[in-house]
């Protein structure tokens, strides 16, 4: 009995690992499962881009599928980069340039202004039940130049005034306990332990 995580973002995947590292069920990355899918996001949100790969996944397998589409809005951009975060200015291209571009469109743009949120849906599906959908957030603000080594993407630029880091600042078992996506799993394990217990 397992669980396929359907993603292969391995930087992801190491948070899921943290994440859920005390769930009773072994949960799987696509790559541990030798699944080599590339099931392609087109949906308009970041729940329906989760349910997509959930689903395409579940029905390959047969097997619980958890999926998450995550990414990074900035409200001074009109919620941009948004679902487009790994896609935005190409996908081969670095995050040093993504965000040092991030940073030049906020030019004299002021603190107050510079509000983001991370944003994560979890889609899990089920061979045998409706599928499940949750979201985790977590509010920050753009920053003014990178800061830090942890995390991957953006977490060098999301700095959160409350702990007056940025989310690469933090310790990784510090991010995942207030992380969009820690928050996102925690919402999610109800279900999964439900429809494993029945
Ligand atoms: P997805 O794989 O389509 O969900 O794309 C997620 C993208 O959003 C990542 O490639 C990053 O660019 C960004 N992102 C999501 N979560 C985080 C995070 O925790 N830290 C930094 N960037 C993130």
């Amino acid at each position: 009995m397992r669980i396929i995580f359907a993603t292969n973002n391995q930087d992801k995947m190491k948070e899921i690992h943290a994440i859920m590292a005390d769930f009773p069920i072994e949960i799987v990355s696509l790559k541990e499962a030798g699944i080599h899918a590339d099931v392609e996001e087109n949906g308009k949100s970041f729940e329906e881009n989760a349910v997509i790969k959930a689903e395409a996944i579940c029905k390959l397998t047969g097997c619980v599928t958890i999926a998450d589409d995550s990414g990074l809005e900035i409200d001074a951009l009109g919620g941009e980069p948004g679902i487009y975060s790994a896609r935005y200015m190409g996908e081969d291209t670095s995050y040093r340039i993504k965000n040092a571009n991030l940073i030049h469109r906020l030019d004299g743009v002021p603190d107050e202004k510079r509000t983001a949120r991370f944003v994560c849906a979890v889609a899990a599906a089920f061979p045998d039940a409706p599928t499940k959908t949750v979201r985790g957030i977590i509010e920050g603000r753009i920053g003014y130049e990178e800061a830090g080594e942890n995390g991957f993407g953006y977490d060098p630029i999301f700095y959160l005034p409350e702990y007056g880091c940025t989310t690469a600042q933090m310790a990784p078992e510090d991010k995942n306990k207030i992380s969009h996506r820690g928050r996102a799993l925690e919402k999610i394990r109800p279900f999964l332990k439900d429809y494993f217990s029945a």
